[in-house]
């Protein structure tokens, strides 16, 4: 069946994934290292198959979402022959280099890869939040377009089969930036005594107020020009960082998950960039020459 999905990895994700595809009237099949993962997804219909090679040879279309970039190739390898002529999409998270590592590999056993990166907690899959990225070549991306929107909004990263991964893995690292600035936060009042459900509401607002301006921090950074519009300088803000420092200490609370911006802060600063935006930072984060 030209609609039929293969589905490679049954954890949290890779059933969610599996029973979207079921969901949106694909026959699916599915495997798992483990037995005794499928039962649920059999019950609506899905095919359980004993070994990877008779899982991949189910479909023209192969997904596989497993543990990490080590796990793709130990359950892929033994199968490249039976690959040939497929599509795999591997939606298993990894790193720019391991997604074009992966290209690479698949050129070399004549199959298809779509690396894509998944936007989304195993809940949201099949919903209106939820987007996957996807990179490798255009015109596989847009033959398989239709089977992959079952997951959420399909978005295309380019060509390059590092693009989805590194787009995933900027995307995940803002998350994790603001996520753990919030908990950190939390720890705050915590340490003074305050439910954490009365501050959220202040949290909310305040992230709300601080929040959104994505697209001018972009045009700075493009432009390279951090003097425009200043209106919260970088040696200001750096002289007023160490009491968060201070009072996290007082507080007894680990400032770990600030204090590696001090530095920075001070080292641009000294470099004579106080005036300017704090977007200037990005100019420290290059370890290597870059391009654009
Ligand atoms: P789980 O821990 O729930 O599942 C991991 C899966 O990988 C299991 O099916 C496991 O099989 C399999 N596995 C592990 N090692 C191997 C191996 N050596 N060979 C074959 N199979 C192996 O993780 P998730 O399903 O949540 O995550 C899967 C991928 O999806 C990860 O890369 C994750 O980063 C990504 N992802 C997850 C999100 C989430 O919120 N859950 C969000 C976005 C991406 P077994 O049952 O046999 O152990």
């Amino acid at each position: 069946d030209e609609k039929s999905v293969t589905v490679l990895g049954l954890g949290a994700m890779g059933s969610a994934l599996a029973a979207a595809f079921l969901a949106a009237g694909r026959p699916v099949t599915v495997w798992n290292r483990t037995t005794g993962k499928a039962g649920e997804l059999v019950a609506r219909g899905a095919t359980e198959a004993a070994t990877v090679e008779e899982a991949v040879r189910a479909s023209g279309l192969v997904v596989a979402c497993l543990w990490d970039h080590r796990s793709v190739h130990q359950t892929l390898d033994p199968v490249a022959g039976a690959l040939a002529g497929r599509v795999v999409v591997n939606l298993t998270n990894g790193t720019p280099g391991q997604g074009r590592e992966l290209g690479a590999w698949a050129g070399e056993h004549g199959f298809a890869l779509l690396d894509g990166g998944i936007m989304a907690v195993p809940p949201m899959i099949g919903g209106p939040g939820a987007f996957v990225l996807y990179s490798g070549p255009e015109e596989v991306f847009t033959a398989h377009r239709e089977a992959l929107d079952a997951l959420g909004e399909s978005v295309y990263a380019g060509p390059d089969h590092g693009m989805a991964a590194l787009y995933d893995i900027a995307l995940l690292s803002a998350m994790y930036g603001a996520m753990m600035g919030e908990l950190h936060a939390f720890a705050m009042v915590r340490s003074a005594g305050v439910a954490a459900t009365g501050f959220a509401p202040l949290l909310q607002r305040w992230m709300a107020a601080v929040g959104g301006f994505q697209d001018r921090t972009a045009e700075l950074v493009d432009t390279r020009d951090y003097t425009r519009d200043v209106v919260s300088n970088l040696g200001m803000q750096a002289a007023a960082y160490h009491n968060l420092i201070d009072a996290a200490h007082e507080q007894g609370v680990s400032p770990e998950l600030l204090a590696p911006l001090y530095p920075l802060m001070l080292r641009r600063t000294a470099e004579g960039h106080g005036h300017e935006d704090n977007v200037g930072l990005i100019e420290l984060l290059f370890t290597r020459r870059r391009t654009t």
